[in-house]
């Protein structure tokens, strides 16, 4: 549930609750759990809430999705069927809704993304804490939770010493295992798996892609965007491609479609230690038209004035062209359009994890019951980044962590 700041709190149900991690799925848990007359205190190891969100807010903010719901679901790959009963009942309009009770309007981008209208997350975060706070929960910063002792106790370290704490129910909303110094720093997991619980190694999600530019290139085009192409990666299950833009890096590639790709791509890369990503520079021609329009008379033309005259390629595109392809294939028009239309990239690594927008792996889905509560420790609780689920950029993540997790 969510409710509105103005009405007073709930009658209390005489139950306790602890919430560790202050981030986005950390806070929607206090705020459902004190809803319902829980009393609830909240535990986080860095001095402020929502530090990962304020950082999300700095490219707007996206905090949802606008597409039709079956769409939506399918970002969720392996993992729809646990999320899509709480993504049914929390979903795309339940956020705006919700975002709207807590005075940030919201709009729908050209994409469909779904923006505050402000487009960052400040403005959110302080309404959401007034909220928490008229509701009665109580925040304890700076407290690093270690682990738990011999009497079921969670212990934190904080600036003070150690100090433990115990509850009806317990919430853990620890993060994922990127941007370490926004405050998740993933080291919950070794945590739970000394308590027997199983957690899958993370993984970069949302990454970028290391690839060995040539010195010319980097100093070319580094930090320039490569616009409307579409980049298809072959696994076993066939090809994937997204069409959109990416940004070529000093060590690679990044940027929104990239991400797009970058599970099927990292995964390839993990299986095989061997992955290419095939651009297509010119996805709204087919190859015929390629080579009909490459195989005009050039003139005096260089082949990179050619090139933007009969395809409309740019510096940063002819550049690509340049570093990947062999200088006997520029100079057959045939060969050369075939280049265009499949431009091979070869992936060294993923970037490391620390650089992903988020992570995948985490506890595994088999440790938790349809409420997100481990089975081996009942009446402990794990929602958000933490659990072993991964979707695209796009809104989704924020969405995985805000929807109605039932605890
Ligand atoms: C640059 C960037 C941009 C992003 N943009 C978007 C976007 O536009 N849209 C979108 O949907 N998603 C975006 N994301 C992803 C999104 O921000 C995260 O998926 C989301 O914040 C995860 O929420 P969470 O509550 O599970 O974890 P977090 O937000 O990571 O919160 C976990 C909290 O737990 C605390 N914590 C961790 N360990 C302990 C401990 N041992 N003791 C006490 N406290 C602890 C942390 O300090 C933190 O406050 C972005 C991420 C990044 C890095």
């Amino acid at each position: 549930m969510s409710s509105n700041p103005d009405t007073p709190p709930p009658k209390p149900n005489g139950k306790t609750a602890m919430i560790i991690g202050a981030g986005p799925a950390g806070l929607m848990a206090a705020e459902r759990l004190a809803g319902s007359g829980h009393a609830v205190t909240i535990y986080e190891g860095m001095p402020s809430a929502g530090r990962k969100l304020l950082m999300a807010g700095k490219s707007g903010l996206n905090i949802t999705h606008a597409e039709d719901l079956e769409t939506f679901l399918s970002r969720y790959g392996t993992s729809r069927a646990r999320l899509e009963p709480h993504l049914r009942t929390f979903g795309p309009n339940e956020i705006r809704d919700w975002c709207a009770g807590l005075g940030i309007e919201t709009f729908v981008g050209s994409s469909g993304r779904v923006f505050p209208t402000a487009m960052k997350a400040s403005p959110l975060l302080r309404a959401w804490l007034r909220r928490l706070d008229g509701l009665g929960c109580k925040i304890h910063y700076r407290h690093y939770w270690t682990g738990w002792d011999d009497n079921e106790n969670a212990v934190f370290k904080t600036p003070n010493g150690e100090v433990t704490a115990k509850a009806d129910i317990t919430v853990l909303a620890l993060g994922g295992g990127s941007w370490k110094r926004l405050g998740s720093d993933g080291k919950w997991m070794e945590i739970l798996r000394n308590a027997g619980i199983r957690c899958n190694p993370f993984k970069p999600a949302n990454c970028g892609f290391d690839v060995a530019w040539t010195d010319h290139l980097i100093d070319k085009c580094a930090g320039s965007p490569v616009k409307a192409v579409t980049l298809t990666v072959t696994t076993k299950s066939g090809p994937q491609t997204v069409r959109g833009e990416f940004v070529i890096s000093r060590t690679g590639i990044e940027g929104s479609a990239v991400y797009a790709i970058s599970a099927a791509l990292r995964d390839l890369w993990l299986e095989t230690g061997d992955a290419t990503v095939t651009l297509d520079l010119t996805p709204d021609r087919d190859l015929a038209d390629v080579i009909a329009r490459l195989a005009k008379p050039r003139g005096k033309n260089s082949l990179g004035n050619h090139l933007r005259k009969t395809l409309g390629l740019d510096a940063t595109k002819t550049a690509l062209v340049f570093e990947v392809t062999p200088r006997e294939t520029l100079n057959d028009p045939a060969k050369l359009a075939t280049a265009i239309k499949a431009l091979p990239l070869k992936i060294i690594t993923p970037r490391p994890i620390d650089e992903a927008i988020s992570t995948a792996g985490g506890v595994a889905w088999e440790e938790l019951d349809e409420t997100f509560q481990l089975k081996k420790r009942p009446g402990t609780y794990c929602v958000g980044e933490m659990v072993d689920w991964e979707a695209p950029t796009g809104g989704y993540l924020l969405s995985g962590c805000l929807m109605n997790t039932g605890n």
